[in-house]
């Protein structure tokens, strides 16, 4: 491995580099600033904003649009609550979820009493779209944490110091830092050679010249994690449409398992808008988001949001007869790996003190394990971690 200089390590203001700004990474800057860690800290994004999976659609030419199509809500089903949560709900970021819950059965029945584990706890929801709870994290972070967003680090490269350099698909320099965090598994799992076409995880690559055992015990962890796809179709009703969808008896539909097999839906979300509009949101159980390739791209589209439409029609059918989505702009979106499948990330794997290198989200084993609780839980948990392995010299 070549090995790139770099500044030396300051001990009591070490430098970080998050990779990914979903609720994790977020949590973890969040975290540590509160804790005391004085250093620079970095955080990298391939996408538009921060978010990850509990992310908001909006538009910039339609102002009043906000569509939450990952994760609807957070549910707190462990205690005590992760340490981020009270300061997030005074700071007007989160609010209690409000909305009415209900769950269908195969014969199209709605039925009492709530099993969909997603809906288990105290549940809340970003104020205003979810995107609010990573935007609330940074602003609990305060000054200081930098966010570079439409920023895919493709390779990672060891400094001369011990330190990381980020570089994109050209290998050129993005960034660089004593310590690295990785909040997403796509540099690590076998994943990204099947999505992006790369030759090899690029954290997989360095491990033969890092010799570092307790960083090849947590990759060979992370590329054993399995990941469950969803598709979300996404609607917006006209106003002049809205006000049947506006009157269903729930805001949030899961459907039981059997419920599942027969409509290829595992849940359905209906969010009314400021100005009367409604957007709906479906999302497809894991069987009916096959790997992309299978089909080709643009006809395979079209006849899944022909199938989701259809599914969505009889599903409702009891309570809006005639479902007109002529004007409703169907979309669909891809979620590659919705769900992480156990048993994850061990937490004594998480920190990787020889190398500097850690791991969170909600890939990580452990209370909240595949939500969002998980993935706050795991930012909180690794920043301890981190401050402890710096050793009595670290911020209090
Ligand atoms: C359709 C759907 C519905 C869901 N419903 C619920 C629910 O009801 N309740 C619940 O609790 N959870 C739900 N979840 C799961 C929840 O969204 C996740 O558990 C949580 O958001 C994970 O956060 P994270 O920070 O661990 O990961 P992510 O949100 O995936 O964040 C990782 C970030 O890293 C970025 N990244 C990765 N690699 C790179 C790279 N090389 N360079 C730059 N950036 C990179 C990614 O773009 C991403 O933004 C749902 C998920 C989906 C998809």
């Amino acid at each position: 491995m070549e090995l790139k200089p770099g500044p030396p390590l300051d001990p009591a203001a070490p430098s970080l580099a998050v990779i990914g700004a979903g609720v994790a990474g977020c949590a973890l800057t969040a975290r540590l600033r509160r804790l005391g860690w004085r250093g620079p800290i970095s955080l990298w994004e391939s996408g538009r904003g921060a978010g990850g999976r509990a992310s908001t659609r909006r538009s910039r030419h339609d102002p009043l649009l906000r569509l939450d199509h990952g994760a609807p809500l957070l549910s707190i089903d462990s205690s005590p609550p992760p340490a981020l949560l009270a300061p997030l709900l005074a700071g007007g970021w989160l609010e209690p979820w409000s909305g009415e819950l209900a769950q269908l059965d195969r014969e199209g029945r709605l039925i009492a009493g709530a099993t969909d584990p997603l809906t288990r706890g105290d549940l809340y929801r970003g104020k205003g779209g979810m995107d609010q709870l990573c935007r609330g994290l940074l602003e609990l972070g305060g000054a200081g944490i930098e966010l570079n967003v439409n920023s895919l680090v493709r390779h990672l490269a060891r400094t001369t110091h011990g330190g990381w350099e980020l570089q994109d698909e050209r290998q050129q320099r993005l960034g660089g830092a004593d310590w690295l965090v990785l909040s997403g598994t796509l540099l690590v799992h076998p994943r990204c050679q099947a999505l992006l076409g790369w030759s090899e995880p690029p954290l997989q690559a360095l491990l033969s010249s890092l010799t570092d055992p307790q960083l090849e015990r947590a990759a060979a962890a992370i590329a054993a994690i399995g990941a469950s796809p969803r598709h979300a179709l996404l609607l917006l009703i006209p106003s002049a449409a809205a006000e049947q969808w506006r009157l269903l008896p729930f805001r949030l539909l899961s459907f039981e398992e059997a419920a599942q097999k027969r409509w290829g839906l595992s849940r359905v979300l209906i969010q009314p808008l400021a100005d009367g509009r409604c957007a709906v949101v479906a999302h497809s159980t894991a069987e009916l988001a096959p790997l992309p390739g299978l089909i080709p791209a643009a006809e395979g589209q079209q006849a899944l949001i022909e199938e989701l439409r259809s599914a969505l029609a009889a599903v409702l059918k009891p309570w809006i007869t005639t479902l007109d989505l002529e004007n409703a702009e169907p979309q669909l979106m891809r979620w590659g790996a919705a769900f992480p499948e156990g048993p994850g990330l061990a937490s004594d794997l998480m920190l990787c003190p020889q190398s500097r290198v850690g791991f969170c989200g909600d890939f990580c084993s452990g209370a909240g394990f595949a939500r969002v609780e998980g993935a706050l839980r795991s930012g909180e948990l690794l920043a301890e971690q981190l401050l402890a392995a710096l050793g009595p010299g670290a911020p209090a």
